[in-house]
């Protein structure tokens, strides 16, 4: 076993990063300081780092609305009119998606619910929305919440899959019999791509080909997988998905979130909450009464976009497509079998890993378990913080930590595994 502190350790992580083809990429971000030098991030997974670029691309948007104002719908750098469809082809790529499926808008939350105002038409017999046990509490709220708002009662209408396996992961064959026993009473089956608190990564394809065969909808909540893992949104057959751009997407704090619908109901004309951007584009500064709605995901907005928040995203979706899913996933996959090595190697005995190990099943997170429990894990987590050493907390004892291939190194993974063991032995100073 090689000591964590050996030069020839540090020697082995310097030289991975020197070999990889993505490494300049990290220089078009903004790492936050630390002391004298800078944090090791390792939470893109909650909140992406600024792009270099973004704030020239805010402040040209200033600078068109003072020179222009009104005009700079048309005659700006970036043209304010067609501007949500700046994204798209970018947005489109990095979720398998046609272009015609995919917007960029409003937040994850609300795209979630009008969605479901879509594709969640509960009847007596078939009210059902299944879902995972435990997720993201804002989309169970949503769910619960539409139960409710039909008239429907969550104690009965909301099925929950529980997890299966160690470390609170679901095995495809749990989601089989859950949607084999629950299917025909299900309107709407709606999973991660991936789940926040285990990283685990679900199969959109065969989770839909599953609930189409029962008769029900799909939808996807990609908010931890967007820019992790290469999604494949139309192939999966899936109907809608969602997800939110701050986290791997980079796109600042409370960024515009994205939308896919699938291609079939692209003229369908489905039941859905309307707003004036999702009109026809053709006609809709005709400014008449009746709703004619815009083919594709575009019919589902309601409002002119906003152009200050939708900046950040164009930025951050030209890094994407520079660098490209396939090579990041490549990298991410390299990065994050690294940090694992590293952790059972030298940290078995204090930490266990949550995520599942075959890389197939997981993005880049990897969820830490601390086997002293809560308390020693929350010290634990302390001390990292104390020492620029960032990831996240989630109750009741897993540390997240996120090795973006963006922008993160070899080098820091094993500055996160020094941080651990220097908690549990103190070097002397
Ligand atoms: C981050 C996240 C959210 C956050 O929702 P917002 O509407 O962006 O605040 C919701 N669901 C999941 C699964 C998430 O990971």
């Amino acid at each position: 076993m090689t000591s964590l502190t050996d030069a020839a350790t540090e020697a082995d992580a310097l030289a991975r990063d020197a070999a990889d083809p993505l490494a300049a990429f990290r220089d078009e971000f903004l790492i936050p300081p630390h002391g004298d030098g800078q944090q090791v991030y390792l939470c893109g997974n909650s909140l992406g780092l600024q792009p270099r670029a973004t704030r020239q691309a805010l402040l040209d948007e200033l600078d068109d609305w003072s020179r222009l104002a009104v005009e700079a719908h048309f005659r700006g750098k970036h043209p304010w009119m067609p501007y949500h469809a700046e994204v798209r082809e970018h947005l489109a790529e990095v979720v398998g998606a046609q272009l015609l499926e995919v917007v960029a808008m409003n937040s994850l939350s609300v795209n979630l619910h009008l969605m479901m105002a879509s594709f969640y038409r509960p009847t007596r017999e078939r009210c059902g929305i299944l879902i995972e046990k435990n997720p993201f509490p804002s989309d169970r709220h949503a769910v619960d919440s539409q139960i409710r708002f039909h008239g429907f009662d969550p104690a009965s209408a909301l099925i929950e899959v529980e997890s299966d396996e160690a470390g609170g992961t679901i095995s495809a064959s749990a989601i089989e019999r859950a949607i084999d026993a629950h299917g025909a009473r299900t309107a709407l089956v709606l999973l991660p791509g991936v789940q926040y608190r285990t990283g685990q990564v679900f199969d959109l394809k065969a989770i839909t080909r599953l609930a189409h065969a029962k008769g029900c909808m799909v939808g996807f909540d990609l908010a931890h997988s967007v820019g992790n893992v290469p999604v494949d949104l139309h192939d999966s057959g899936c109907d809608f998905a969602v997800w939110c751009s701050y986290k791997y997407l980079n796109s600042g704090p409370g960024a515009v979130a994205g939308c896919f619908v699938h291609e079939r109901h692209a003229r369908a004309n489905l039941p859905r909450f309307a707003g004036w951007w999702g009109h026809d584009q053709a006609t809709r500064f005709a400014m008449g009464p009746e709703f004619s709605p815009t083919p594709g995901a575009d019919g589902w907005q309601l409002s002119n976009p906003p152009i200050l928040a939708l900046a950040p995203l164009r930025v951050s979706l030209e890094i994407f497509h520079r660098a490209g899913m396939s090579a990041l996933r490549k990298k991410s996959i390299a990065l994050t079998g690294y940090l694992e090595s590293l952790i059972s190697e030298h940290l078995a005995d204090v930490i266990d890993i949550a995520t599942p190990r075959e890389p197939a099943r997981r993005g880049c997170q990897l969820s830490l378990r601390v086997k002293g429990g809560r308390e020693a894990g929350r010290a634990l987590f302390a001390h990292l913080e104390t020492h620029g050493i960032i990831g996240d907390w989630r109750e009741p004892d897993t540390i997240r930590i996120a090795p973006t291939p963006l922008y993160n190194r070899h080098i820091d993974c094993l500055h996160l595994v020094r941080g651990v063991r220097d908690w549990l032995a103190p070097q002397p100073a």
